[in-house]
């Protein structure tokens, strides 16, 4: 594992992380029916249909594919509309297996209003990750980087008021109804496993990507959703792809939604 760069490195929990890795593994073959993998004639299509749990500014569908049993993981992409690459991996982990999933929750365009126009922010131009009612809201502005090594200087909005868009209250009730274990964030291209937390599942996820595990994103997010995560003390492991071609996702990152998917990983 290559050192993170907040300095942020623990050793100590490679062990723990893979006997938890085994007996989860271990508990899963023991009780839990395995999605079978679909050939890839089949990839080309989702499984099955979605449901919608809310609409966007722009009267777009928010949907989502809803587990058959009890919720243990929600995955959730393109939160931040320019961050299309984070969609394309998700939906073709998801193409990969017969539907529907047993124990996890999938959200394939948190944001699709910024998605479909390729903006950060909402079409109110809200940074949807800076307008969860977190203790830590702020009005105002929220700068973000046009490239990741550009300034902070790109000037979208926090909302009007905490929690303020639909697409965020929508997340919110969802997160209310499915009462996930842990949920995990997908956004790019900060290359690393962000878990406050320091989980056993943060380990293997940094184990399987080569990417490093690091307690935050190194600067201030107020309002975000791992803000508002940890005032609920709601588990939530925020994954940034790297820079990455539609591609490269095959290669490492799919199989790994795969077996977040399936269970084998949690
Ligand atoms: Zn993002």
């Amino acid at each position: 594992m290559a050192p993170s760069r907040t300095g942020h490195h623990c050793s100590h929990g490679r062990a723990r992380a893979r006997s938890g890795a085994t007996t989860c593994l271990l508990l899963r073959l023991m009780s839990a029916p395995t999605l079978d993998r679909r050939p890839r004639a089949q990839w080309g299509t989702l499984p099955v249909a979605p449901t919608r749990y809310g609409q966007s500014v722009l009267g777009l569908p928010l949907e989502v594919w809803r587990p058959t049993g009890r919720c243990e993981v929600l995955l959730f992409a393109a939160i931040h509309g320019e961050e299309p690459e984070t969609t394309w991996a998700l939906s073709r982990a998801l193409r990969q297996l017969d539907g529907p999933l047993a124990h996890a929750a999938v959200v394939l365009a948190a944001n699709p209003d910024g998605l479909i126009r390729g903006t950060r922010g909402n079409a109110n131009g809200v940074d949807l990750n800076r307008n969860f009612p977190a203790r830590n809201w702020q009005p105002g502005e929220v700068l973000s980087r046009a490239t990741v090594d550009a300034p902070r200087d790109v000037v979208l909005h926090t909302g009007a008021s905490a929690g303020s868009e639909p697409e965020t209250q929508a997340l919110l009730a969802l997160i209310a109804e499915l009462q996930p274990d842990v949920v995990i964030a997908l956004h790019a291209p900060l290359a690393c496993i962000d878990d406050p937390a320091n989980s056993a599942l943060g380990h293997r996820l940094a184990e399987r990507t080569g990417m490093p595990l690091v307690p935050d994103v190194g600067y201030a997010t107020p309002g975000s959703f791992g803000s508002w995560c940890a005032d609920q003390a709601l588990p939530v492991i925020t994954y940034e792809l790297p820079v990455i071609a539609p591609e490269d996702t095959m290669a490492v990152h799919v199989p790994v939604f795969v077996d977040l998917l399936t269970g084998t990983l949690r």
